[in-house]
Protein backbone atom coordinates (compact mmCIF):
# COMPACT_ATOMS: atom_id res chain seq x y z
CA UNK A 1 0.00 0.00 0.00
CA UNK A 2 2.83 2.26 0.13
CA UNK A 3 2.93 3.30 -3.44
CA UNK A 4 -0.66 4.71 -2.55
CA UNK A 5 0.44 6.57 0.76
CA UNK A 6 -0.76 9.48 -1.13
CA UNK A 7 -4.48 8.39 -2.69
CA UNK A 8 -5.25 6.64 0.88
CA UNK A 9 -4.24 10.20 2.67
CA UNK A 10 -7.35 11.23 0.73
CA UNK A 11 -10.50 11.23 2.93
CA UNK A 12 -12.68 10.04 -0.29
CA UNK A 13 -10.56 7.14 -1.00
CA UNK A 14 -8.44 6.07 2.28
CA UNK A 15 -7.40 2.61 2.84
CA UNK A 16 -10.87 0.66 1.88
CA UNK A 17 -10.88 2.68 -1.37
CA UNK A 18 -7.85 1.27 -2.08
CA UNK A 19 -8.10 -1.72 -1.77
CA UNK A 20 -11.32 -1.74 -3.78
CA UNK A 21 -9.77 -0.13 -6.29
CA UNK A 22 -6.53 -2.79 -6.06
CA UNK A 23 -9.86 -5.29 -6.52
CA UNK A 24 -11.50 -3.57 -9.24
CA UNK A 25 -11.76 -4.91 -13.05
CA UNK A 26 -11.23 -2.22 -15.79
CA UNK A 27 -11.70 -3.23 -19.21
CA UNK A 28 -10.61 -0.15 -22.06
CA UNK A 29 -11.45 -0.60 -25.04
CA UNK A 30 -9.45 0.92 -27.71
CA UNK A 31 -5.83 1.89 -27.28
CA UNK A 32 -4.59 4.63 -29.12
CA UNK A 33 -3.88 7.77 -27.80
CA UNK A 34 -7.32 8.11 -25.41
CA UNK A 35 -7.18 4.64 -24.44
CA UNK A 36 -3.23 4.73 -23.38
CA UNK A 37 -3.97 7.91 -21.45
CA UNK A 38 -6.83 6.31 -19.78
CA UNK A 39 -4.80 3.41 -19.02
CA UNK A 40 -2.09 5.45 -17.71
CA UNK A 41 -4.09 7.13 -15.10
CA UNK A 42 -6.13 4.02 -14.34
CA UNK A 43 -2.84 2.07 -13.38
CA UNK A 44 -1.81 5.24 -11.50
CA UNK A 45 -4.82 5.29 -9.49
CA UNK A 46 -4.29 1.34 -8.43
CA UNK A 47 -7.04 -0.07 -10.63
CA UNK A 48 -5.41 -3.63 -10.02
CA UNK A 49 -7.24 -5.52 -12.91
CA UNK A 50 -7.02 -3.78 -16.40
CA UNK A 51 -8.10 -5.37 -19.63
CA UNK A 52 -7.43 -3.73 -23.38
CA UNK A 53 -8.86 -4.61 -26.65
CA UNK A 54 -7.40 -3.64 -30.02
CA UNK A 55 -6.33 -5.48 -32.50
CA UNK A 56 -4.42 -2.88 -34.24
CA UNK A 57 -0.65 -1.49 -34.37
CA UNK A 58 0.55 1.59 -33.93
CA UNK A 59 1.09 3.50 -37.03
CA UNK A 60 3.51 5.99 -37.77
CA UNK A 61 0.22 8.90 -37.87
CA UNK A 62 -0.56 7.52 -34.37
CA UNK A 63 2.62 9.79 -33.56
CA UNK A 64 1.17 13.05 -32.96
CA UNK A 65 -0.34 10.99 -29.88
CA UNK A 66 1.75 9.19 -27.24
CA UNK A 67 2.63 6.32 -28.58
CA UNK A 68 6.42 5.86 -29.09
CA UNK A 69 8.19 6.17 -32.55
CA UNK A 70 10.46 3.18 -31.65
CA UNK A 71 7.09 1.07 -31.13
CA UNK A 72 5.54 1.54 -35.10
CA UNK A 73 4.21 -1.57 -36.40
CA UNK A 74 4.14 -3.46 -33.03
CA UNK A 75 0.61 -4.20 -31.40
CA UNK A 76 -1.02 -1.24 -29.80
CA UNK A 77 -1.53 -3.66 -26.42
CA UNK A 78 1.87 -4.85 -26.10
CA UNK A 79 3.39 -1.57 -25.92
CA UNK A 80 0.25 -0.51 -23.19
CA UNK A 81 1.02 -3.50 -21.17
CA UNK A 82 4.63 -2.58 -21.13
CA UNK A 83 4.07 1.04 -20.27
CA UNK A 84 2.20 0.08 -17.45
CA UNK A 85 4.47 -2.84 -16.34
CA UNK A 86 7.37 -0.46 -16.20
CA UNK A 87 6.09 2.48 -13.61
CA UNK A 88 3.30 0.20 -12.19
CA UNK A 89 4.13 -3.81 -12.14
CA UNK A 90 1.00 -4.39 -9.41
CA UNK A 91 -0.89 -3.67 -12.03
CA UNK A 92 -2.46 -7.00 -13.78
CA UNK A 93 -2.67 -6.05 -17.82
CA UNK A 94 -4.64 -8.22 -19.75
CA UNK A 95 -3.92 -7.65 -23.91
CA UNK A 96 -6.89 -8.97 -26.34
CA UNK A 97 -5.34 -8.20 -29.79
CA UNK A 98 -8.50 -8.89 -31.45
CA UNK A 99 -11.64 -7.11 -32.89
CA UNK A 100 -14.33 -6.98 -30.43
CA UNK A 101 -17.51 -8.28 -32.13
CA UNK A 102 -20.81 -9.92 -31.32
CA UNK A 103 -19.19 -13.11 -31.83
CA UNK A 104 -16.35 -12.65 -29.37
CA UNK A 105 -17.48 -10.08 -26.63
CA UNK A 106 -19.24 -12.58 -23.80
CA UNK A 107 -16.34 -14.39 -22.62
CA UNK A 108 -14.24 -10.69 -22.44
CA UNK A 109 -16.26 -8.49 -20.89
CA UNK A 110 -17.82 -11.07 -18.41
CA UNK A 111 -14.76 -10.41 -16.28
CA UNK A 112 -14.85 -6.57 -15.87
CA UNK A 113 -16.84 -4.59 -14.32
CA UNK A 114 -16.45 -1.20 -16.08
CA UNK A 115 -16.42 -0.81 -20.26
CA UNK A 116 -14.24 2.05 -21.17
CA UNK A 117 -14.47 3.31 -24.41
CA UNK A 118 -11.86 4.29 -26.24
CA UNK A 119 -12.79 3.51 -29.40
CA UNK A 120 -12.40 5.75 -32.57
CA UNK A 121 -15.23 4.93 -34.94
CA UNK A 122 -18.63 5.15 -34.03
CA UNK A 123 -19.70 2.16 -35.34
CA UNK A 124 -17.47 0.52 -33.10
CA UNK A 125 -19.12 2.89 -30.31
CA UNK A 126 -22.63 1.39 -31.12
CA UNK A 127 -20.91 -2.12 -31.01
CA UNK A 128 -19.78 -1.68 -27.17
CA UNK A 129 -22.83 -0.08 -26.66
CA UNK A 130 -25.07 -2.75 -27.17
CA UNK A 131 -22.69 -5.03 -25.77
CA UNK A 132 -22.74 -3.19 -22.61
CA UNK A 133 -26.34 -3.18 -22.64
CA UNK A 134 -26.85 -6.67 -23.36
CA UNK A 135 -24.73 -7.65 -20.29
CA UNK A 136 -25.22 -4.76 -18.15
CA UNK A 137 -21.79 -3.56 -17.99
CA UNK A 138 -21.18 -0.25 -16.64
CA UNK A 139 -20.22 1.97 -19.93
CA UNK A 140 -18.14 5.54 -19.64
CA UNK A 141 -18.68 6.65 -23.00
CA UNK A 142 -16.66 9.48 -25.03
CA UNK A 143 -16.27 10.89 -28.28
CA UNK A 144 -13.87 13.08 -29.74
CA UNK A 145 -13.48 15.27 -32.91
CA UNK A 146 -10.89 18.31 -33.10
CA UNK A 147 -11.12 20.65 -30.17
CA UNK A 148 -14.08 19.02 -29.02
CA UNK A 149 -15.08 16.02 -26.72
CA UNK A 150 -18.36 14.68 -24.47
CA UNK A 151 -18.55 12.19 -21.98
CA UNK A 152 -21.43 10.36 -20.04
CA UNK A 153 -21.65 7.18 -17.92
CA UNK A 154 -24.38 4.43 -19.08
CA UNK A 155 -25.67 2.27 -16.43
CA UNK A 156 -27.62 0.00 -18.76
CA UNK A 157 -31.56 0.22 -18.36
CA UNK A 158 -30.90 2.92 -15.60
CA UNK A 159 -29.33 5.85 -17.79
CA UNK A 160 -29.47 6.88 -21.59
CA UNK A 161 -28.19 4.71 -24.35
CA UNK A 162 -25.61 5.95 -26.48
CA UNK A 163 -28.53 5.06 -29.06
CA UNK A 164 -30.70 6.90 -27.01
CA UNK A 165 -29.12 10.21 -27.42
CA UNK A 166 -28.63 9.78 -31.18
CA UNK A 167 -31.17 7.91 -31.90
CA UNK A 168 -30.84 8.01 -35.96
CA UNK A 169 -26.99 6.44 -35.45
CA UNK A 170 -25.98 8.28 -38.58
CA UNK A 171 -22.33 8.84 -37.34
CA UNK A 172 -22.23 5.25 -37.72
CA UNK A 173 -20.81 5.17 -41.00
CA UNK A 174 -18.27 8.31 -40.90
CA UNK A 175 -15.38 8.47 -39.32
CA UNK A 176 -14.70 11.80 -37.47
CA UNK A 177 -11.40 14.09 -37.83
CA UNK A 178 -9.38 12.90 -35.03
CA UNK A 179 -8.74 15.31 -32.12
CA UNK A 180 -5.78 17.27 -31.06
CA UNK A 181 -3.36 16.01 -28.33
CA UNK A 182 -4.64 18.00 -25.80
CA UNK A 183 -8.50 17.29 -26.12
CA UNK A 184 -7.54 13.26 -26.09
CA UNK A 185 -5.86 13.63 -23.14
CA UNK A 186 -8.62 16.11 -21.40
CA UNK A 187 -11.09 13.36 -22.13
CA UNK A 188 -9.35 10.70 -21.33
CA UNK A 189 -8.64 12.21 -17.85
CA UNK A 190 -12.40 12.78 -17.80
CA UNK A 191 -13.16 9.09 -18.51
CA UNK A 192 -11.15 7.76 -15.84
CA UNK A 193 -12.41 9.94 -12.79
CA UNK A 194 -15.73 9.04 -14.02
CA UNK A 195 -13.83 4.99 -12.97
CA UNK A 196 -13.15 6.14 -9.92
CA UNK A 197 -16.58 7.86 -8.92
CA UNK A 198 -18.40 5.00 -10.54
CA UNK A 199 -16.04 1.82 -8.30
CA UNK A 200 -15.44 4.23 -4.70
CA UNK A 201 -19.62 5.88 -4.91
CA UNK A 202 -18.04 9.11 -4.70
CA UNK A 203 -19.36 12.76 -5.94
CA UNK A 204 -21.64 12.76 -8.96
CA UNK A 205 -20.86 10.51 -12.03
CA UNK A 206 -22.04 11.72 -15.47
CA UNK A 207 -25.18 9.56 -15.65
CA UNK A 208 -28.02 11.03 -16.95
CA UNK A 209 -25.62 13.77 -17.82
CA UNK A 210 -23.72 14.71 -21.01
CA UNK A 211 -20.48 16.53 -20.52
CA UNK A 212 -19.23 18.39 -23.60
CA UNK A 213 -15.78 20.06 -23.97
CA UNK A 214 -15.16 22.84 -26.46
CA UNK A 215 -11.30 23.01 -26.33
CA UNK A 216 -11.73 26.39 -28.58
CA UNK A 217 -13.63 28.28 -25.99
CA UNK A 218 -12.69 26.11 -23.21
CA UNK A 219 -15.91 25.59 -21.80
CA UNK A 220 -17.64 22.59 -20.46
CA UNK A 221 -21.36 21.77 -20.26
CA UNK A 222 -23.50 19.83 -18.63
CA UNK A 223 -26.73 18.61 -20.09
CA UNK A 224 -29.41 16.30 -18.82
CA UNK A 225 -30.56 13.04 -21.39
CA UNK A 226 -33.11 11.46 -20.74
CA UNK A 227 -33.93 7.49 -21.98
CA UNK A 228 -35.64 7.13 -24.98
CA UNK A 229 -38.13 4.49 -24.39
CA UNK A 230 -38.34 3.32 -27.83
CA UNK A 231 -34.72 3.08 -27.87
CA UNK A 232 -33.39 -0.17 -30.03
CA UNK A 233 -31.05 -0.89 -28.01
CA UNK A 234 -32.09 -0.19 -24.32
CA UNK A 235 -36.34 0.29 -24.49
CA UNK A 236 -38.87 -1.54 -23.69
ZN1 LIG B 1 -30.98 3.34 -25.30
Amino acid sequence: MNRYSRNILIKEIGEEGQEKLLNSRVLVCGCGGLGLTVIANLAALGIGHIGIVDDDVIDINNMNKIHKTEKVKRHKTETAKEFVESFNPDVDVKEYKIRLDEKNYEKIVKDYEILVDCFDLYNSKFLLNSIAVKTGKTLIHAGLTEFYGQVTTIVPHKTPCLRCILPDGNVNVKRLKDAVSPAVTQIASIEAMEVIKYILKIGTTLENTLLTYNGLKMEFKKQSIKRNPDCPICGK
